[in-house]
């Protein structure tokens, strides 16, 4: 894999789907992407996106999830890491996060290979102990999906000193256990149609080691987001009551763009403040943690101008 900064990004197309003619994605070779239109007629008959990883149509979640284990093992070592799914509506960010129940995605898988390291790492005088959040925004406001049916949980707090969310977290001790609580704050999410692709999930792990001789206390986290459908940023396409709705998604996207190609460049300061987003993962972005962007694209010729723009978002994160 090549290295820029803290910042990775893989770019990973669904399968299409029976209706949709043929495919316009192709992989010549496991860092590009190619838009092949196949018209020479069209204003970008082929076109080549670079990135860290690509993954086709036919790449299953545990070959998939094998490149994300050195994210996983770095949160174990004290880092914090956030990975982002990115991408259009119907292009498998939530495939690629929660999977279906003989796929399972990335919350499961990242849970258990946690768990096993924890097993493996763990001394007479060290343990690894893990807390689950789970978020909900929409319109720019949090809501805490465990909050609700379970007040008398302990409490953590996210965010920067400004503007500080308190979240109740569940102490998870095995797979079991995570499941369970994953599946209570996925049932608490909304699934309300009309919203489904204009909130974002943010999923949380928070790992503490302590070892009781060196007197060790470490504390980093996993943040696993499920971001809203990218078309929002092209607001032209809203009507009625969903313009509010694109535009508050499409500010929160752009603010996730702008602090990631502050970070791609190098620059000074990052502009957290732009977005709750943001400002909740400020301290899951930035020089001493490690991000991961998917980008999930859409493989037919329909969805071409909404991949462009898609495959544009992403070239700013590198
Ligand atoms: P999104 O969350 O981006 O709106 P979904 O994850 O719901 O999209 O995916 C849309 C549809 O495509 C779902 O039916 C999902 O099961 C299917 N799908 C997405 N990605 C894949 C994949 N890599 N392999 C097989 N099916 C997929
Ligand atoms: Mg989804």
């Amino acid at each position: 894999m090549r290295r820029k900064g803290n910042v990775k990004v893989f770019c990973r197309t669904r399968p299409l789907f029976e209706d949709e003619g043929t495919s316009i994605v192709e992989f010549p070779d496991e860092f590009t992407v190619r838009i092949n239109t196949g018209d020479d007629s069209l204003a970008i008959p082929k076109k080549d996106f670079e990135f860290d990883r690509v993954y086709g149509p036919h790449v299953g979640q545990g070959e998939f999830f094998r490149d994300m284990q050195p994210f996983i093992q770095s949160a174990m070592d004290g880092f914090n890491v956030s990975i982002f799914a990115y991408g259009q509506s119907h292009s498998g960010k939530t495939y690629t996060m929660e999977g279906s129940s003989s796929e399972r995605g990335l919350y499961l898988r990242s849970f258990e290979e946690l768990f096993d390291l924890s097993i493996s790492d763990a001394t007479s005088t060290s343990r690894y102990d893990f807390y689950f959040t789970a978020l909900e925004l929409y319109n720019e406001e949090v809501r805490d999906l465990l909050a609700e049916f379970r007040n008398s949980l302990p409490r953590v707090q996210m965010g920067p000193p400004d503007s500080v969310v308190e979240v109740v977290q569940e102490k998870v001790d095995n797979p079991l256990d995570f499941s369970r609580v994953l599946k209570a704050a996925l049932q608490n999410y909304t699934r309300d149609p009309s919203k489904a692709n204009v909130s974002q999930l943010i999923l949380t792990i928070h790992i503490r080691y302590t070892n009781w001789v060196t007197m060790e206390n470490l504390y980093s986290k996993l943040s696993l987001v499920d971001l809203p459908g990218s078309e929002c940023l092209l607001v032209e396409d809203a009507s009625g009551d969903h313009v509010k709705d694109f535009l508050h998604v499409s500010k929160s996207l752009s603010a996730l763009g702008d602090v990631l190609s502050s970070l791609t460049s190098k620059k000074e300061t990052i502009p957290y403040e732009n977005s709750m987003l943001t400002k909740i993962l400020s301290d899951s972005l930035g020089d001493s943690s490690k991000t991961l962007l998917i980008i999930n694209i859409c493989p037919d010729a329909l969805s071409l101008s909404k991949t462009l723009s898609t495959l544009n978002f992403s070239a700013r994160a590198r």
